[in-house]
């Protein structure tokens, strides 16, 4: 997570020069070994016991001119039946999060079904959203699409902690999902949001037809960011019916294990997420993946618009778990140990 002055805290030995065929073969160690070795390496660089709490709320829902394969809120996907809602206005947006603050969220994610931030009255109300936040004494997090330099410095200056804009997939991978968006905007939009000390929430989704060697090439590209992104969502397809990928099977759960320790093992020292998907896990999934390196979940009955865990359950989880809460401030100080390595 990114230092109050904006910069992030990584030890010397955090790499940034994993190639594809050793990511790939940290990802197809026996589940066992694979999981050990990111527990280590976990337990080194994190409270253990610590799982940061994240609410997601979607303030503009819909039409969104973008053609994501998997998302029911692209305007391409006409046969899902989902109601457009304009954008949010901020004090509804503000009690949401004092809400989700009071069940124990510590983080407050707000998603609008944009291609790019526009300047304007929308834009002045993201802004206001942020302020009041970040006045509750949560982390506030946006994803807005594409974004310019001087919008990245409204947000940073409007105290945003984190700008969420994911990679969804591998390079190679990526045409059969997204065609309105190259990935080079994608890594643009990333190295602006960077460029004002605003902390990276990148991550990616599986179960979308792709190899495990895309797995392991998404990686790749995530963990040669120097710093590694901060934050990194892995998410489960949710097959939405209407949308291209509407008839995926959804994936085996340990699929969902392999894929967080090996983001663990590759970024050491990120905020790795349980994101979407982790409805359709059982709570001993669940718990293997906190084993395995995620420290944070989604909590809250939604994500944007899909289904989420039950509220009570989780509550039942964490307490379960004994665990405590988590966010930048359950990190300890950077140990002096080699990152594991493939083989
Ligand atoms: S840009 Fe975001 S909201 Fe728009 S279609 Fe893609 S995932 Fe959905």
């Amino acid at each position: 997570m990114t230092a109050a002055d904006g910069t992030s805290r990584q030890d010397s030995t955090t790499r940034h020069d994993w190639t594809t065929d050793e990511i790939l073969a940290l990802h197809e160690l026996p589940l066992l070994e694979l999981v050990g070795r990111a527990n280590a390496v976990h337990r080194r660089h994190h409270d253990p016991n610590a799982v940061q709490r994240a609410s997601l709320l979607s303030i503009k829902t819909g039409g969104c001119p973008e053609d994501c394969a998997y998302c029911p809120q692209s305007a391409f996907h006409r046969e899902v039946e989902l109601s457009r809602d304009r954008l949010m206005d901020p004090d509804s947006v503000v009690a949401l999060a004092a809400t989700a603050k009071a069940a124990g969220a510590e983080r407050f994610c707000m998603g609008a079904a944009w291609r790019q931030v526009r300047d304007g009255r929308e834009f002045d109300a993201v802004l206001a959203m942020v302020r009041g936040v970040r006045a509750l004494g949560m982390e506030a997090c946006v994803t807005l699409g594409m974004l310019q330099p001087h919008q990245a410095r409204r947000l940073a200056e409007a105290g945003l902690t984190a700008y969420n804009h994911n990679l969804d997939t591998s390079p190679e991978y990526y045409p059969s999902i997204i065609t309105t968006r190259t990935y080079e905007d994608r890594l643009k939009t990333l190295a602006t949001v960077r460029a004002e000390g605003i902390a990276l929430c990148c991550g990616g989704i599986i179960g979308m037809g792709e190899t495990a060697r895309d797995r392991a090439s998404m990686l790749q590209v995530l963990a040669g960011f120097a710093p590694h992104p901060e934050s990194v969502p892995i998410n489960a397809l949710v097959p939405v019916p209407g949308t291209p990928l509407g008839k995926r099977r959804r994936i085996d759960p340990l699929e969902l294990v392999r894929m967080v320790a090996t983001a663990r093992l590759t970024m050491p020292r990120s905020i790795v997420r349980l994101s979407a998907g982790r409805a359709n896990l059982n709570r001993e999934a669940q718990i293997l993946c906190f084993v395995a390196g995620a420290n944070s979940m989604f909590y809250g009955e939604t994500l944007l618009i899909t289904p989420n865990a039950d509220t009570g359950e989780d509550a039942a989880l964490l307490q379960a778990l004994g665990a405590r809460p988590g966010g930048d401030g359950a990190r300890p100080a950077p140990p002096a140990h080699a990152e594991a390595r493939a083989g």
